[in-house]
Formats: structure tokens, sequence, C-alpha cells
């Protein structure tokens, strides 16, 4: 096994299958020199150049960690390139999908999201009239995906000849690197700049992506200087999400932007009837009022809770009762509100800082990522009652790292506001979504 084999392994089992077969499988390793300087060969310009500004770091780390005596590294370029192909795909694209039960109407309305929801029928009736672009954003659960489907569905439906395109953020990256990897980039930008329409998904995920961060600012300028309608959303303010260029955090508050709330006791209450009713299914009321007066405010969840209690009813052929409700709560009376757990803050920290909650956990040690990784620990160290040792484990650190990130955290957060801003902004989002694993068993 090479070095560079060695590597490959380390790093594989923190990454998406996708990004690596796009990024690290196809790089060949040409020689490790005297120097300590690893040479590896990417199979072309674009992928070097994408592999020196996001990858080095990492592999250096990995190749560090493994104590492999490698001190640099270095990107060439294989072969020749071959000669650009413009063919790729047909882009005459088959009509975008869009989930059939997200729509209008069947979203249900609260003054949690009444903003959002009339923004996204605004846009939808007439794109690029109003806002543009609209941001929407909020954390997990609370309908943001549901909306931009509703908006494909009803352009789909009154305006077929529009191209609407819809993507996660994760997907323009992937589809790029894939782009780029293939000499494909023309069609790339064809899909995407001859969209009437863009709706783009969780855009956290750009976060410290550099060069798909610079793709899609021209995607966006391409399409917004042609008064073509562009939807985001993102689990946060544009200002707080990590890692983004300020031209991009600029433009993604450049038109409405609005946010959605945790919904209010009557809006769950509203929102079970609807999905009750949905599938026809009798919901007591006081059961109804028990889950909401209960349970979470994250609708996804809410969902979730119904979705198992039908199943249990139909199961053993009985109505739905209220007992059966309290059984599966475990305990006829609410609980205390428990504070979050690990994991919970796992979750949270990452998707504030735009990572994944199994990278706070790898090897990986660049620089925003040592950052997350210890605002993670230092809130569990303070929000929960884990022992040091207990928080190492779960992050596959040692004990004493844990100590050194919470007392770093503790020391910079008196000086650095945006440090301070973004840990209060971590605990409130804690607070509202109880981000807790064992929140209902
Ligand atoms: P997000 O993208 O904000 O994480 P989703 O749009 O995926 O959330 O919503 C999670 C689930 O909750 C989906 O099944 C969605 O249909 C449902 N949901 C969220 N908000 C509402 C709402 N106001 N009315 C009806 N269903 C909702
Ligand atoms: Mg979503």
């Amino acid at each position: 096994m090479t070095a560079w084999d060695q590597i490959q392994t380390s790093i594989r089992s923190e990454m998406s299958g996708e990004s690596y077969r796009n990024w690290l499988e196809p790089v060949r390793l040409s020689h490790v020199d005297g120097e300590g300087t690893m040479h590896l060969l990417a199979p072309n310009a674009d992928v070097r150049r994408w592999l020196e500004s996001e990858f080095s770091p990492t592999i250096l780390a990995t190749a560090r960690a493994l104590g492999l005596g490698v001190r640099s590294v270095d990107f060439k370029t294989e072969a020749p390139e071959p000669a650009l192909e413009q063919q790729a795909f047909d882009f005459k694209a088959p009509r975008q999908a869009f989930n059939a039960r997200y729509t209008f109407e069947r979203f249900v309305v609260g003054s949690c999201n009444e903003l959002s929801h009339a923004a996204a029928q605004a846009v939808a009736a007439q794109p690029a009239a109003a806002y543009n672009p609209l941001y929407m954003y909020s954390s997990v659960g609370l309908g943001k995906t549901h909306l931009l489907h509703a908006i494909g569905n009803r352009l789909q439906d009154m305006r077929p000849a529009l191209r609407v395109v819809y993507s996660p953020a994760e997907e323009f990256m992937n589809e790029m690197i894939k782009s780029i990897r293939d000499n494909t980039m023309p069609s790339f930008h064809e899909r995407y700049r001859r969209a009437d329409v863009l709706l783009v998904d969780d855009v956290q995920v750009l976060s410290a992506k550099e060069r798909t961060q610079a793709e899609f600012f021209h995607t966006f300028n391409a399409l917004h200087n042609n008064g073509k309608q562009i939807v985001l959303c993102s689990d946060s303010h544009p200002d707080s999400i990590h890692g983004l260029v300020d031209r991009l955090k600029s433009r993604f508050r450049g038109g409405l932007m609005t946010d959605i709330q945790p919904p209010d006791l009557e809006t769950k209450m509203a929102i079970l009837d609807r999905k009750a009713d949905e599938v026809g299914v009798a919901l007591p009321s006081l059961v109804r009022g028990h889950i909401a007066a209960r349970l979470t405010s994250n609708v996804r969840d809410l969902e979730g809770l119904l979705n198992r209690l039908i199943a249990r009813a139909q199961f053993i052929k009985s109505p739905i009762t209220l007992g059966m409700v309290q059984s599966m709560f475990g305990t006829a009376d609410p609980q205390p509100k428990s504070g979050p757990d690990i994991p919970g803050i796992q979750q949270a920290v990452a998707l504030e800082y735009g990572f994944g909650v199994e990278e706070l956990r790898a090897r990986n040690n660049t620089a925003p990522l040592v950052r997350a990784r210890q605002v993670a620990m230092y809130l569990c160290k303070h929000l929960t009652q884990a022992s040091l040792a207990k928080i190492g484990k779960a992050f596959r650190k040692h004990h004493t790292t844990v100590l050194h990130a919470a007392q770093k955290i503790e020391q910079e957060i008196e000086q650095d506001n945006d440090l301070k801003a973004t840990v209060k902004s971590i605990r409130d989002k804690l607070q509202f979504s109880g981000y807790s694993h064992s929140s209902y068993g």
C-alpha cells in the first residue's frame, strides 16, 4: 500500500462516496521526494486547481496523522487535456420532478411562517417581479424545502413554458465537480444559466467551498442580470454562514430575506389536523392537544410522531387514543424539558458551520473545522452533565483536548463578538428546537 493509498483510505471514510469518486479517486501518486514532498497527479487542470484550493490541507493533515513523513503536497496535471467536448448531456431536460406533497395547498400557515409563505406565493405568481432573490432561512424541519417545491409545483402547473431548475447546493457542487472532471463545464453552465427560475436549497452547504462559491456567484449574476428569479433556502442568515464570501452574502441580502420560526401551539395543532385529514385518520382533539403541547417545535418530528401513531393504531386495529400517545411518550406527564445532549449539540454546531456531523468527529484538522469542533466541545461542557472523557469520546478526542478547547473558547468569546454571536445563535437554536436525540425517547 503506497502512502497515497493509505491517505485515500483514511479520507474516504470521512466524505460522501460521490465526492470521493469525483475528487480523490482519480488522483495518482507520482512519487514522494527526498524533501518529503508528495507529488500527486490530477487527471486535468481543473481537478488540480480544485484539489489545491479545497483538499490540500486535508491531505496534508491526514498524511501527518498517519505519520507518513510527508511535509508538503504538490499537484500536477497528469496528461495533456483532451479537446473540449461540448455536447455532453441533453439539456432538453425532462421536467423537474417536484415532490407532489409539497404544495401551497398543503402548507399550514401560521404567524411563524406567514411572511415566507406569502413571499413564496408572490414569487410563484410572478417570478422576478418583486423579491429577487428571495432568501428563506430557519432551523431544520420548518418547511423551507416544502415551500421551494411549492413554488416549483405551482410554476409547473401555471407556467409550464418556464424553465424551473431546483438544486440543493450540494447537487450544484457535485454537478460542477463532475463537469470539471469530465470537461463538460459548458453544459453545466448551460443548465444553470438558462433557467428562468432557479431554486437552491441548503445554501449553507457552500460554506468554505471556494471554487463552488465562485461558480455559484457567476451563475447568480448571470441569472439576476437577465431578470431571472432566484430563490434560496438556508439554515441561517447569510451573515452567520461561516466561510461564505462577502460578495455572495451581499447578493443574498440584496432581495427579500424571511425567516421561519418554530410553530406555536395553534399552528402545531392545525398541522396535526391537516396531516391526519390528509390520510383520513380521526385525531381526537385531546390527543392532538396533548401531542402539540408535549412535543417539539419541529414540524418534521411532529409528522414523524403522528405517522408512528397512525401506524400503531392500524397495527392494533384501534382508533387513536390518548392512552396510546401516553404510552408512546413513555409516561403520562410531560417531562420537564431536558437540556440538549451531545449528539444534539454536534448536529446544531455542524449545521451552523456548514459541516457534516461526521466531519466534527473526523481527524481532519483544517482551521474552520477545528474551530467548529472547539465550539461544540465548549457547548457540550457547559450545557450537558457529561464528563470530559465522555465528551472526548463523542469527538474521538482525548479529554484534555476537550478541556483545552473549552478554555480557549471561554477566553476568546470575551473578545470576539463574532464568536459570541455564533455561540449565542447555536444556543438559541438548541433551545428552540430541542435538538435532543432523546426528546421523545
Ligand atoms: P426544512 O427544509 O425547513 O428542513 P421541510 O420543508 O423538509 O423542512 O419540512 C419538514 C416536513 O414538515 C415536511 O414533510 C413538510 O411537508 C412539513 N412541514 C413543514 N412546515 C409545514 C407547514 N407549515 N405545513 C405543513 N407541513 C409542513
Ligand atoms: Mg430542507
